[in-house]
């Protein structure tokens, strides 16, 4: 990954002409020039060129951007502001070390998959005993947040599946933790949905956190731990594709190359993330999939994941598959592709910013009246949740892939 001090030259290339703050939905909400692309690359050049020093302050702004690619897409300089931030956030690293809750967050949870299974298993407990009702009121808000934890994981369910089938063609599946934990019928839909197209899938249980929490707040050197131990996890997979469901994985996985530049499994890392597919692309450009049987008399609409439109370019794919489901209306939302402002962990950081980005986006919804909302990210689909309970609606978010195993017959 690029060092801050190598973007130097692209910063300057900002032309200040404001064009990101019409797109940038952290600017929208805080109405701040340090909360927009414009203000941070100032912030991040004046720290370059030793006018400034590296301020707790500077870096809350540093960290309030959600990484949405938003004004990149609407730069006329072209400058990877995302990328310069995640640098920066690198630099802080480096410099001052990781914030405490960043630290515990990063290195004992995500890191380690028995401790987030605990944590996320103990908040079941502390729900179903209701002692989450004496967290205190700023906490309390946080943890409603996360999802029903179900009693299994996926790796639970998995030992009663039957996964090789002896299907003419397999492909791999990189298990996010999300999914594992929170969302394991999103995994159970997606084998269903490739093995009646005629794929095995083969899922190594002991791939890690992909790193995207790792690599976005500044800790390369977890994410490119984390890297060889994914890539070590397939190697005798003897599979051309690896897809995931989570959009975040992927935009991820897909940069190993780049995460291992230098170390000795780069090459690996390279050939790793050249097999790397989002489920949506998969199904459409590779599989071809087959129409279902099964009527879902419904209505739809979609989000596009920040990871999935923009740092993957998959955007027509997922709209596909659902128009593909029989009987299924599929209804366009305005600005679909607009961060949701769950972004990871950033709705547990910065939960004020958060809230306001989603109840946007949860008014745009709920114009459409669409009965479901599909997405194709589970952290997305954590804050849209959210979006919907606290709207007072039905939480119907669903990934594409639930919807057609729906039309698929058992
Ligand atoms: S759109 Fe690009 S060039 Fe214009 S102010 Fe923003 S970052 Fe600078
Ligand atoms: S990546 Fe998104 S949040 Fe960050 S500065 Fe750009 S538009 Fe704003």
């Amino acid at each position: 990954m690029k060092k801050l001090e190598s973007y130097h030259d692209e910063i300057k290339h900002c032309i200040r002409c404001g064009a990101c703050q019409a797109v940038c939905p952290v600017f929208e909400v805080m109405e701040r020039e340090m909360a927009v692309a414009r203000g941070r690359l100032r912030l991040i050049r004046e720290a370059l060129e030793g006018k400034l020093d590296l301020t707790d302050k500077m870096r809350d702004y540093i960290d309030l951007c959600v990484g949405c690619r938003l004004c990149v897409d609407n730069c006329p300089a072209k400058v990877n502001t995302d990328q310069i931030v995640i640098s920066a956030r690198h630099k802080f690293v480096d410099v001052k070390g990781l914030p405490f809750l960043h630290r515990i967050m990063l290195e004992q949870i995500l890191s380690k998959k028995g401790n987030f299974n605990m944590a996320l298993k103990s908040l079941g407990l502390a729900r179903g005993t209701r002692l989450n009702k004496l967290l205190p009121e700023q906490l309390k808000k946080k943890e409603e947040i996360l999802p029903t934890i179900p009693q299994r994981t996926f790796v639970d369910k998995m030992k009663e599946m039957t996964l090789d089938t002896g299907a003419p063609k397999k492909v791999g599946f990189f298990l996010s933790c999300m999914d594992n934990f929170m969302f394991p019928e999103v995994v159970e839909a997606a084998i269903k949905v490739l093995q009646k197209n005629d794929w095995d899938v083969v899922i190594p249980t002991d791939v890690n956190c992909c790193g995207a929490p790792h690599h976005v707040y500044g800790d390369w050197e977890t994410a490119a731990k984390l890297a060889k131990k994914n890539i070590e996890a397939f190697q005798d997979a003897e599979v051309d594709y690896i897809i995931t469901d989570c959009a975040t994985c992927g935009s991820v996985l897909k940069e190993y190359g780049e995460m291992l530049s230098g170390d000795a499994m780069e090459q690996k890392g390279k050939e790793f993330a050249a097999k790397i597919m989002d489920i949506n692309a998969f199904l459409i450009d590779v599989v071809k999939m087959k129409p279902g049987q099964n009527k879902v008399s419904q209505t739809v609409t979609y989000h596009d994941p920040c990871h999935l439109v923009r740092h993957q370019m998959v955007s027509e794919q997922p709209r596909e598959i659902l128009q593909a489901v029989d009987g299924l209306e599929f209804r366009e939302c305005s600005d679909a592709d607009r961060c949701c402002g769950g972004a990871g962990t950033y709705n547990i950081n910065h939960y004020d910013v958060s809230m306001k980005i989603l109840d946007k986006k949860i008014e745009n919804v709920k114009d459409t009246t669409a009965d479901i909302l599909a997405t194709s990210c589970p952290a997305c689909r954590i804050q849209l949740s959210y979006g919907m309970r606290r709207a007072g609606l039905n939480d119907m978010v669903v990934h594409p892939v639930e919807l057609l195993a729906r039309s698929y017959e058992d």
